[in-house]
């Protein structure tokens, strides 16, 4: 198969004027790598797309401010607003009928609400390469193939979706210039994969066409030692595993959808971390393995996670009753309630969620195995390198560290994986808690880590 590349452009990589010339002045540089553009909506869209759905009372200004922002953001790039004009005219009929209902849409109306970012941002970065004399074209990710089922708001899209994209992008003239987030069921009704789920899209479309490498410009110099909004002195990572960048991933660094890892591990392809406004900066390289080290330099990053809620059930029979654990676990699987962290005792279980959606229902069927207790507003602290887990004294130090500053810890997990010791705290003592460990575990400075592999 002849080489391509995938480089999906995150909202404030498309949506900020001269991140924009950045971004379409790479790709037009990189011509030869055959590449496939994934784009995000222009930054701030989906949010205000949400609100539409949510408001009727503000439909009609936003509807306003939106054309408004997508007008003037061609004039801004220099491009004519004729490159956006006909899905604004389907936007605005569509509107029509949305603007007149006096309630929240439901989730099929919002998925298609929603899908108009990535075409508006589709349908202008195709201009952007087009006024450089790069042939490029448009391509909604659902209409080229990426199907999806029904699970409107966070959908998954089926097996067949490789196949499909593959065939439609393979021999497509010019550089297809693919909506980020977006699927599409069987029947044609348009689906997203949940919230920053252009860089799942990127993974899905690299993986189905056999890309060299999957590259993720966003805002940051690569995956960070920690989020640079509460730690500011984070610094890149230059290599990281699959399975160290997805449990990052996981647990709250937003940088990359927790989904990304699975498509780019399945097949082997790296994924690159760049950033759009400093694109000589080597950025993180994901790979199957990071690369060894002399110095080992296990503990890579540490992510947070709020809005975690902790579940436990507890029953002085758990000893003695065979099929507890599985029993406990069947309901949260019906109730299709994602469990994160796991702890166990001789008498309980406790386990986290991050959606709090269909636990209630879970949790009356719970109340039949056990005594069930439900507590919210918590973190879960994830702090993330290979072997980290399995470091003598590592976790000694960051307990010392924590309570050093009087914060509980309220579970911890550690050795279920080789790369994760998470743990679980109060939802106001997590920024405080990353940027001790952060410092505490020497993440501030510079440390002799390999080098990131030359890119092209
Ligand atoms: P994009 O629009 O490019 O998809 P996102 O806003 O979704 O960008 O993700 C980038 C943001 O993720 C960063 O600006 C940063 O605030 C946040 N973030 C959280 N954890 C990390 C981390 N470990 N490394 C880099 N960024 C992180
Ligand atoms: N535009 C979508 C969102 O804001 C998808 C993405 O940015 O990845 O969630
Ligand atoms: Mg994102």
């Amino acid at each position: 198969m002849r080489r391509m590349r995938v480089m999906k452009f995150g909202g404030t990589s498309v949506g900020v004027p001269s991140n924009f010339e950045i971004a379409t002045g790479l790709v037009t540089a990189r011509t030869a790598l055959r590449p496939v553009v994934v784009v995000s909506a222009l930054a701030g869209v989906t949010n205000r797309l949400v609100e539409y759905a949510r408001d009727p009372a503000a439909r009609a200004p936003l509807s306003e401010a939106l054309i408004e922002r997508h007008l003037g953001f061609t004039v801004d790039v220099g491009l004519a607003a004729a490159c956006v004009a006909e899905e604004l005219e389907r936007w605005r009929r569509l509107h029509a009928g949305w603007d007149a209902q006096r309630h929240p849409l439901g989730p099929e109306d919002r998925d298609r609400v929603l899908s108009f970012g990535e075409r508006w941002s589709a349908a202008i970065f195709a201009a952007g390469l087009a006024s450089r004399g790069v042939a490029a074209k448009a391509v909604d990710a659902g209409e080229a193939g990426l199907v999806t089922d029904e699970v409107f708001g966070a959908a998954h899209p089926l097996p067949e979706s490789g196949e499909r994209l593959r065939r439609t992008l393979t021999d497509l003239p010019g550089v297809p210039v693919v909506t980020g987030f977006l699927g599409r069921t069987l029947d044609g009704r348009p689906t997203t994969l949940g919230r920053g789920g252009s860089d799942y899209s990127a993974a899905l479309i690299g993986a189905a066409l056999g890309a060299d490498e999957i590259q993720i410009w966003t805002d940051t110099n690569g995956l960070l030692s920690a989020d640079p909004r509460i730690v500011p002195e984070a610094r890149a990572v230059p290599r990281l595993s699959f399975a160290e960048a997805s449990e990052l991933a996981t647990f709250g660094a937003r940088v990359l959808h927790p989904k990304t890892l699975l498509p780019a591990m399945e097949r082997g392809i790296p994924v690159r971390v760049l950033n759009t406004a400093s694109p000589e900066d080597p950025g993180s390289l994901i790979t199957a393995e990071a690369a060894p080290s002399e110095a080992p330099w296990r503990v890579k990053s540490i992510a947070g996670k709020k809005g975690i809620t902790a579940v436990t059930v507890a029953s002085s029979r758990m000893l003695l009753a065979h099929g507890f654990l599985a029993r406990v676990f069947e309901i949260f699987g019906r109730h299709r309630v994602v469990v994160d962290l796991v702890t166990t005792s001789e008498v309980s279980i406790s386990v986290t969620v991050d959606d709090e959606d269909r636990l209630a229902a879970a949790v009356a069927e719970l109340e039949g195995v056990g005594r069930v207790e439900v507590r919210k507003g918590l973190a879960i602290v994830a702090v993330v390198g290979d072997g980290a887990p399995q470091r003598v004294g590592l976790a000694g130090h960051l307990f010392t560290l924590i309570g050093g500053v009087g914060v509980g810890v309220e579970m911890i997990s550690q050795g279920a994986s080789r790369v994760n010791l998470s743990f679980v705290v109060r939802e106001e003592d997590a920024d405080r808690v990353v940027r001790l460990l952060h410092r505490g575990l020497g993440l501030d400075v510079e440390q002799a880590a390999p080098a990131a592999a030359p890119r092209s």
